[in-house]
C-alpha cells in the first residue's frame, strides 16, 4: 500500500515514522517550508521514547507533489483542521478515483470538507489516542503509547478499511476497526471542546482547570450542548458518561498537561482548531435550530484571543 501523509507535523511525523519502520512505502507532504527543507536535508529526526531516530523519507510541498506523478493508495490527513481544505485543494491532482483518504484529525465535520475532494465511498474516518509534538522544523518528540480507531464512511470502503487496520497493526499503531466511529469522534470532540478551549482561555493546565469550582458546571453545560446537537446529527452520546470521562482527566496522569489549543494559542500564537470543535457544534446547532450559547461564547472568546495575540 503506497501511503502519502499530508501534514508532516507532530502526528503526521509519528505515523510516517512508525509506518516507515514497519516497511511501508511512505511519502510526506507539508506546507511549512522550513520543515520540508529540514527533513530533506537531515531526515525526519525523532526522540522516539527516549531514543534518537532518523528516517530518510521523501517529502514534497503541496505545489511540488501536485506535479510529481506520485500515486497513493491511501492519503492520511494530518494537517490542523483549519489547514485541511486549503491543503486538499492544492494536492487535488494526486487524488485519483482509486485513492482512499483517511482523516484522523480532531474535530467535527471533516467529512464535509474532504467530501469536496474524494468520493464518500473512498473516505475513512478515525480518531487516535497517540500523541506527538514538534520541537522544531524536522524534529518531533514521540512519547508513550496510543491507539487508532477507524471506519469506512460508506459501506463500499469496508474492505479497504480492514486493509488499513492490518497495515497499521504491522506498524504497532494499535488499530481497531470501529463499528461506530462517528460516536467516538463526537466523544473525543467533547474532550477537546471542554479541556482545550477552557485551558487556552484560562491559561491553565488540566489539573488546574479541575480545581476551579466552575469546572464541573462548565463541563455539564458544554457537553449538554454537544449531546443535543449530536443527537440531531444522528449520534447518541451518554452525557453522564462523557462528563465523567472528561472529569477523570482532572486527577489523572495528564493533569499537568496543557492541551494542544493552549500550546497553539498561548505559547506559539498559532490559529486554533476551535471552528471545528466548539464552532462546529454552533454551526450544526444553527442548522438544526438548537441554541448553543456556551459553545458560541467559547468560540468567540478563542477568536478574540487569537486576534489579541496576532495568531497566524
Ligand atoms: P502540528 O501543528 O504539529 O502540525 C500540523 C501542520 O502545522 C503541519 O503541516 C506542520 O508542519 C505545521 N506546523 C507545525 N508547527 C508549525 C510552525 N511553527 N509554523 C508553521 N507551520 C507549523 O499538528 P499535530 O499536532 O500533528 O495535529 C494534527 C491533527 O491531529 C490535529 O487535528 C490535532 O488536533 C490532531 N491530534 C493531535 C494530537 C497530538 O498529540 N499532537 C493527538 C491526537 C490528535
Amino acid at each position: 500500500m503506497k501511503i502519502t501523509i499530508v501534514g508532516a507535523g507532530g502526528m503526521g511525523s509519528r505515523f510516517a515514522l512508525m509506518l516507515h519502520r514497519s516497511g511501508a512505502d511512505v511519502t510526506l507532504v507539508d506546507g511549512w517550508q522550513a520543515n520540508v527543507d529540514a527533513i530533506r536535508a537531515d531526515g525526519l529526526q525523532a526522540d522516539f521514547n527516549g531514543t534518537p531516530v532518523v528516517a530518510k523519507l521523501p517529502i514534497y510541498t503541496p505545489a511540488d507533489i501536485a506535479t510529481s506523478g506520485v500515486q497513493a493508495d491511501l492519503i492520511i490527513a494530518f494537517t490542523k483542521s483549519n489547514q485541511l481544505a486549503d491543503m486538499f485543494a492544492q494536492i487535488r491532482p494526486i487524488i485519483h478515483p482509486d485513492t482512499y483518504v483517511l482523516c484522523l484529525l480532531n474535530g467535527l465535520g471533516h467529512e464535509d470538507v474532504l467530501g469536496q475532494f474524494v468520493a464518500r465511498d473512498h473516505l475513512l474516518l478515525g480518531i487516535t489516542m497517540w500523541t506527538a509534538g514538534m520541537t522544531g522544523p524536522g524534529h518531533v518528540r514521540l512519547l508513550g503509547d496510543g491507539e487508532v480507531e477507524l471506519q469506512n464512511f460508506a459501506p463500499a470502503g469496508h474492505a479497504f478499511a480492514l486493509d488499513v487496520v492490518s497495515v497499521f497493526k504491522q506498524a504497532g499503531l494499535n488499530p481497531k476497526y470501529s463499528p461506530d466511529v462517528r460516536a467516538s469522534i463526537w466523544r473525543k470532540a467533547c474532550v477537546n471542546g471542554t479541556l482545550n478551549s477552557l485551558c487556552a482561555l484560562l491559561d491553565c493546565n488540566i489539573g488546574q482547570l479541575g480545581q476551579t469550582r466552575e469546572a464541573t458546571p462548565f463541563l455539564r453545560e458544554i457537553i449538554a450542548e454537544f449531546a443535543t446537537v449530536a443527537a440531531a446529527d444522528g449520534v447518541t452520546l451518554d452525557q453522564d458518561e462523557v462528563c465523567h470521562h472528561v472529569a477523570e482527566t482532572f486527577t489523572a496522569d495528564i493533569a499537568a498537561h496543557y492541551p494542544s489549543m493552549h500550546q497553539d494559542l498561548v505559547v506559539n500564537h498559532r490559529l486554533t482548531e476551535v471552528d471545528f470543535i466548539n464552532g462546529a457544534v454552533v454551526r450544526k446547532g444553527q442548522q438544526h435550530g438548537i441554541p448553543t450559547p456556551y459553545n458560541t461564547m467559547l468560540t468567540q472568546l478563542i477568536h478574540a484571543k487569537e486576534q489579541l495575540v496576532h495568531a497566524q
